[in-house]
């Protein structure tokens, strides 16, 4: 297997490192107007939606050199390419699988201009790792959807202009009988409720839906198809092929942290278990790139994200956790304070359970990689 990138490839890294050098502040502002300014240069060059077709308003580049964008950036750690998230990673690039030409059209221009924010709602109270058995309902009644029932832990929710929200339309059929419906927010019967996190902050709500109404123009894909738009969705919300590079910067801010404490009187990077477990941190980090990089190579083939998704997620929770428990060791009585790896010790539970929890990236892996009976 060849790793090396071509003399293109390296020619558009050169071009990424000059444009940063170019444009991105040291320190990097957090200004709501730098980051305005920075996501229109960022679209005027068409690095939003890197890899996106052409036609559909994005860069039309190919997913190596997207590959190379988001290390660099990450590398000078800049911010994120575009602040609708959820729309860029997994609400667009559903759109481009299983919109209508009119759907296209409205939604991703939005996305792309960061100028829409999208949320996400799969899970329900009773409806978490089996998704399937949720049961907000969407009765059809002409041209519209009426729908009724509840999502929770919906990230964004009261911030969001738009919810890509999954539905059952039929209730005889598990898999079949759920639809994807994209509603705005602002619809009458609406009702957010956001709930507080261990670290404080407001990071995800329930939503409620009483009687709200929506266009069947709205739905995406065909009735029943639901499942398929987000068994797509959720390999694209793992996949992040990008993320070994951010787990590289954490770790070099973990060393940094480990240099400046001190632990039985000598600096803390001295001790031969904080090293050894930094050592195996990169190891890991090195294995969650290669698989990145393994995935990446079956869809350069064509193929969309598969399973494999669920081994760098499941890598990467157990490294967020142990390397947050590692950083309050470092800090000793200091991880008492308020500080950022104090405050990631308290959302890093909460991002390994995101997305599917450890348990369901095993089953993932046991069943649909190593072919393991299902239990
Ligand atoms: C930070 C954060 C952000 C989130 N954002 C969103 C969002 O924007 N939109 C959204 O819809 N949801 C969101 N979620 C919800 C998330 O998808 C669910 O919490 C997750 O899928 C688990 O579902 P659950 O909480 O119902 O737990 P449960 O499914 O009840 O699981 C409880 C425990 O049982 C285990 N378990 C369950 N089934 C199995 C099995 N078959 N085999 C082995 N073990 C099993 C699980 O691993 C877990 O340990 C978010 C969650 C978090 C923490």
């Amino acid at each position: 297997m060849d790793f090396s990138f071509s003399t293109e490839e390296e020619a558009f890294r050169q071009e990424v490192r000059g444009f940063l050098e170019e444009n991105l502040p040291d320190p990097v502002p957090t200004t709501p107007e730098f980051l305005r300014e920075w996501n229109a240069k960022l679209r005027a060059k068409r690095w939003v939606g890197f890899a996106w077709p052409k036609e559909e308003g994005g860069g039309g580049g190919s997913l190596i050199e997207q590959y190379i964008l988001k290390e660099e950036m990450s590398l000078r750690r800049a911010p994120p390419l575009g602040s609708d998230f959820m729309g860029l990673a997994w609400v667009g690039p559903a759109l481009i699988r299983h919109g209508s030409e009119a759907q296209k059209k409205r939604f991703l221009s939005d996305i792309l201009d960061s100028s829409s924010l999208w949320c996400t709602g799969y899970s329900e109270p009773d409806s978490g790792s089996d998704l399937a058995s949720l049961k907000t309902r969407a009765v059809r009644d002409g041209d519209e959807y009426v729908v009724n029932g509840q999502k929770i832990w919906t990230s964004a929710a009261k911030q969001a202009k738009w919810i890509f929200n999954l539905v059952r339309t039929e209730s005889s059929s598990r898999y079949g009988g759920i639809t994807c419906l994209l509603i705005p927010m602002d619809t009458p019967g609406i009702e957010i409720h956001p709930i507080d996190n261990l670290s404080g902050r407001p990071g995800f709500n329930e939503v409620f839906f009483t009687d709200v109404r929506v266009p069947v123009e709205n739905r995406l894909g065909k009735e029943g198809e639901g499942w398929r738009v987000v068994m797509g969705a959720l390999a694209n919300e793992r996949s992040g092929i990008s993320e070994s590079t951010e787990m590289t910067r954490k770790l070099d801010s973990l060393i940094e942290l480990a240099r400046n404490s001190r632990k039985a009187g000598r600096p803390a990077l001295e001790d031969t278990s904080v090293r050894r477990e930094l050592a195996a941190f990169d190891t890991r980090i090195e294995a969650m790139r290669l698989n990145g990089m393994r995935n990446l190579s079956r869809q350069l083939k064509g193929d969309p994200p598969s399973s494999e998704t669920s081994i760098n997620k499941l890598l990467r929770g157990a490294l967020e956790i142990r390397m947050a428990e590692l950083s309050l060791e470092v800090l000793g009585s200091a991880s008492q304070l308020e500080g950022p790896w104090q405050n990631a010790a308290l959302s890093f539970h909460g991002t390994v359970i995101g997305g599917g929890t450890p348990n369901i990236q095993r089953n993932i892996i046991g069943e649909r990689i190593l072919g393991l009976p299902k239990d």
